[in-house]
């Protein structure tokens, strides 16, 4: 194996898909890796582009098969990586990029140590809680559920190995070229 694992996470809202897709933009030879989720489907969402979109029982069917390097519930819902996708990306030589939840990072962490973790962090409580709002595209209920989440999101940030604050995206994925151009070095 000798290519690198960034695992990037942040709270929901807080704009890591903008900053991840801005880094890719430039850096196309970066893989992204596509999680399994049992959460429904967003409008322009498509299944194997941004999730595989799984039914509860197949997503127990992977856990229970050992299929996945790690998952987790996160507000309400299952999201997890296939092993073997991870592993065979590596082996081929591939830069991989994960976005996933705080937990998951620190699953993989665990199993990966030499992965390199990435929290991207909100300027502001606040200021968060105004830009998930702004989405429209979740209940109120659903948007309690994701704040709730985004306070433990925060504590776990404590352990990783960098933290970049989203006050401007330019600079967001500025930082984020800086620190994985500086882990490849
Ligand atoms: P969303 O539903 O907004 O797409 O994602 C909700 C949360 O799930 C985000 O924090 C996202 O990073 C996380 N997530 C997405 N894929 C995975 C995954 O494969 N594993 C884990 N643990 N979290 C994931």
């Amino acid at each position: 194996m000798n290519k690198k694992l960034f695992v990037i996470s942040g709270s929901s809202g807080v704009g890591k898909g903008t900053v991840i897709g801005g880094f890719l933009k430039r850096n196309p030879h970066f893989t992204l890796s596509i999680s399994c989720t049992t959460r429904q489907m967003r409008p322009g969402e498509v299944d194997g582009v941004n999730y595989f979109f799984l039914s509860k029982e197949e997503f127990k069917e992977c856990i229970d098969g050992d299929k996945f390097l790690e998952w987790a519930e996160f507000a309400g819902n299952f999201y997890g990586t296939k092993q073997k996708y991870i592993m065979q990306c590596l082996e081929d030589g591939k830069n991989l990029i994960l976005e996933i939840d705080t937990q998951g990072a620190m699953q993989v962490k665990k199993k990966m140590p030499e992965s390199v973790l990435i929290f991207i962090a909100p300027p502001s409580f606040e200021a968060l809680e105004k830009r998930l709002r702004g989405r429209h595209t979740e209940d109120e209920a659903t948007i309690q559920r994701r704040l709730d989440a985004v306070k433990k999101e925060l504590e776990r940030a404590e352990s990783f190995d960098y933290q970049i604050i989203n006050d401007d995206i330019e600079n967001a994925i500025e930082s984020l070229e800086y620190i994985i151009k500086k882990e490849l070095a």
